[in-house]
């Protein structure tokens, strides 16, 4: 089934974007799709964005014991923060309008990150992801990177290819992908890591590697911190995401840290 619904969307996707995709299966567990950034606003060159897909991200990730933790509200409020405001709150009561996107995007290749040359975030973090990518080296830790910005309407993309993977449950979708305007990716400040030590893959086989670990002990020195956290899906609305971070800053991670807060709590209470 799962087979004939990804052919489907396969050749919606071809239907969409012409000749420029290559789709690559490896041992029927992970479907990695190259395509074309749907065109964008802000800086017309950006790279190929690669999707890597497992379907052990939702057939072996616990859910949560509270029914429906993934669904969204019916009164959906626009982001009370600015999207240019570290400390945003972006979930799923609260959206981004569609027009935000920062206006400092950056490169990685310059922070030694692995794959960094295809991937975006703002230039507000680029010193410190450097930094964090050097001492977690200097640790015997690879980091690379397989996300981090995407527009609005890559969001409506992204989305939109886990619903039709999971059959056109949007509940489903919903658990692992984030609505436009509702992901942090949005922001430029959210990046997804991943490792050799998993062939640089992103899903549910990054949780147990070394460099999980690093991450989980030493990001915060850095400003970044993990959104969705284990034990917590019914408060994020997301299923634990090992390899999800984001940036707020030094000095506030390092508040949130020891306030005790997962970054959802946290933003609240300032937001
Ligand atoms: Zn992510």
């Amino acid at each position: 089934m799962k087979e004939i619904l990804t052919t489907i969307f396969t050749t919606i996707l071809v239907f969409f974007t012409g000749n420029n995709q290559e789709i690559e299966y490896k041992q029927d567990e992970y479907i990695v799709v190259k395509q074309n950034e749907v065109k964008e606003e802000i800086i017309e060159d950006i790279k190929p964005e690669r999707t890597y897909i497992s379907t052990n991200t939702v057939l072996s990730t616990p859910l949560s014991s509270t029914s429906n933790y993934w669904s969204y509200p019916s009164d959906i409020k626009e982001t009370t923060r600015n999207g240019n405001d570290l400390l945003v709150l972006v979930n799923k009561s609260y959206k981004l309008p569609s027009t935000y996107a920062p206006s400092d995007l950056t490169n990685l290749s310059s922070t030694g990150i692995i794959n960094g040359s295809n991937y975006y975030l703002r230039s507000i973090l680029i010193n410190d992801l450097k930094s964090l990518v050097t001492d977690a080296k200097a640790d015997g830790i690879s980091l690379s990177v397989v996300s981090a910005y995407r527009s609005y309407s890559t969001q409506v993309s992204t989305y939109n290819y886990w619903v039709q993977y999971n059959g056109g449950s949007v509940d489903a979708a919903d658990k692992i992908s984030a609505r436009a305007g509702h992901s942090q990716h949005q922001l430029g400040t959210a990046i997804d890591f991943s490792s050799p030590e998993v062939n640089n893959q992103l899903g549910v086989l990054f949780n147990n590697t070394k460099a999980s670990a690093w991450l989980k002990e030493n990001s915060y020195k850095y400003g970044f911190v993990i959104s969705f956290p284990l034990g917590y899906e019914s408060t994020t609305g997301f299923n634990y995401e090992s390899w999800h971070y984001r940036y707020i800053g030094k000095a506030n991670a390092l508040e949130m840290k020891n306030s005790g807060m997962i970054l959802e709590i946290y933003l609240r209470s300032k937001n």
